[in-house]
């Protein structure tokens, strides 16, 4: 029969990787516990009309990346492509907003978007994100670049690059749009396909673009920061004088736009050189109005995501794979004696240790092979004279030191096992 291989654009986490994955997360849940940030956990998929209204029907996320599907009751349903627009729903679902004056929260989990898969870029893949609901104070963006900056940083990353913009209010960025829009105009036809049409639909987008060309017609394009009102330049001079007190360098980038709709005020991105084309590690920014386009009371929140595999793919460039951490490996052979080792094995394992049990009945030699790959720091040898006794034989693998030992003295043994794993793992 014809084998059938994952699908395209995603793709299996095996073994050897976890446990990059389980160190980004446990340094993510620290330092965010450290803000006082709490895990929220929403559904995979929300009703399609939420990411139209909350993402914007013009954006390339909604008009051509989402997984959208009918149910069998016939329900418009979409696979979340990002993480604030389900947040923002349950936010206002679950009268958040009435249990305190700002909600910390944070999320982390797989996202799907139809897009051309390469490297860094997958149609299910992961973010850890945060959002901080309910303050429009220019403290609560600084705050919020300044975990990212620490989760980047603690894991390891280096050469990041914070780029930041304003896109001003939801005036500011009409008027700009406007003043963009007629710049444009006349160059529509030496823009590429994609421009021509965001000109019409999303034309802030095209100062994103990568196509030289329109690059070079955006040299003289007006810039968004001659459209802030003086309110909206004040608060971007604070937002950026906290970033310089907590000692953030940042580049002020006019062109920075993001793809998403809801953004007002702050904008960012952080990339890495080390990534080639896919540079940006996290992303995020001010979305004051989005509460309210989505029923809710009008509220300020600011946030921001970061794409795991792209971390991970860095974290993998900077540090070796762990070392294995099985303490014990058991090697048995004969009725009772397999009988035995399975008992042993659980003993030891409700004790405290890690322990894998040999299932091969193969010969003893072939067994020790097995041991001595799995990386364990001693294995337990039981054959049919440690049956008839009860015993089992004990060898640390790195000195092969050996003796017997009483199965029944396993548990007092125990801290003299710890005190000697230590010292192996240590060599
Ligand atoms: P890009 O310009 O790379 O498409 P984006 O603007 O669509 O990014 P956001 O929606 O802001 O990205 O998502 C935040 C972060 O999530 C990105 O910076 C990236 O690290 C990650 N990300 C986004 N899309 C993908 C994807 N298809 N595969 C892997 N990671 C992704
Ligand atoms: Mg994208």
């Amino acid at each position: 029969m014809s084998q059938i291989q994952v699908s395209r654009g995603t793709r299996d986490i095996l073994p050897a990787e976890i446990p990059y994955w389980q160190q980004v997360e446990a340094i993510a849940r620290d330092i965010f516990s450290r803000a006082n940030y709490q895990e929220m956990r929403t559904p995979v998929f929300e009703q399609t009309e939420l990411f139209a209204r909350g993402i914007g029907e013009t954006t390339d996320v909604v008009s051509k990346e989402m997984y959208t599907f009918t149910d069998r009751g016939d329900r418009s349903l979409t696979l979340r492509p990002e993480g604030t627009a389900g947040f923002v729903r349950a936010f206002i679902e679950h009268k958040m907003q009435a249990q305190g004056d700002v909600q910390r929260l944070w999320y982390l989990g797989p996202m799907f978007r139809y897009e051309r898969p390469q490297a860094g870029r997958q149609r299910q893949f992961h973010q850890v994100g945060i959002e901080s609901l309910g303050s429009a104070d220019p403290r609560a963006d600084a705050e919020v670049i300044a975990i990212a900056n620490d989760l980047l940083k603690a894991i390891g990353l280096k050469d990041l690059r914070l780029e930041y913009n304003s896109l001003g209010d939801r005036q500011d960025r009409l008027q700009y749009r406007e003043a963009l829009i007629a710049y444009l105009t006349p160059y529509q036809a030496d823009l590429d396909p994609d421009s021509q049409n965001r000109l019409l639909h999303n034309p802030l987008r095209i100062l994103d673009s990568k196509i030289e060309r329109t690059q070079e017609i955006l040299q003289e394009a007006p810039s968004i920061l001659d459209h802030l009102s003086p309110e909206s330049q004040q608060r971007s001079q604070q937002v950026q004088h906290l970033l310089t007190d907590l000692g953030i360098p940042y580049n002020l980038n006019a062109k920075l736009v993001r793809g998403l709709d809801y953004y007002t005020h702050t904008v960012f991105e952080i990339q890495s050189d080390d990534l080639g084309a896919q540079a940006t590690v996290c992303a995020g920014g001010r979305y004051d109005g989005l509460i309210r386009e989505l029923g809710g009371a009008e509220t300020p929140a600011v946030g921001w995501a970061s794409g795991l595999e792209r971390l991970i793919l860095l974290m993998q460039q900077l540090q070796p794979p762990k070392p294995p951490t099985l303490d014990f490996y058991l090697v048995s052979r004969g009725d009772r004696a397999e009988a035995q080792a399975l008992k042993v094995a659980q003993t030891l394992r409700q004790i405290g240790f890690s322990v894998e049990l040999d299932l091969s009945g193969s010969a003893f030699g072939k067994q020790f092979k097995r041991a001595d790959r799995s990386g364990a720091a001693a294995c337990l040898i039981l054959g049919d004279a440690e049956a008839d006794t009860q015993t089992a034989q004990l060898k640390w693998l790195a000195s092969g030191e050996q003796r017997a030992i009483a199965q029944s003295d396993l548990p007092t043994l125990a801290d003299e096992f710890r005190q000697q794993i230590r010292v192996s793992r240590a060599s």
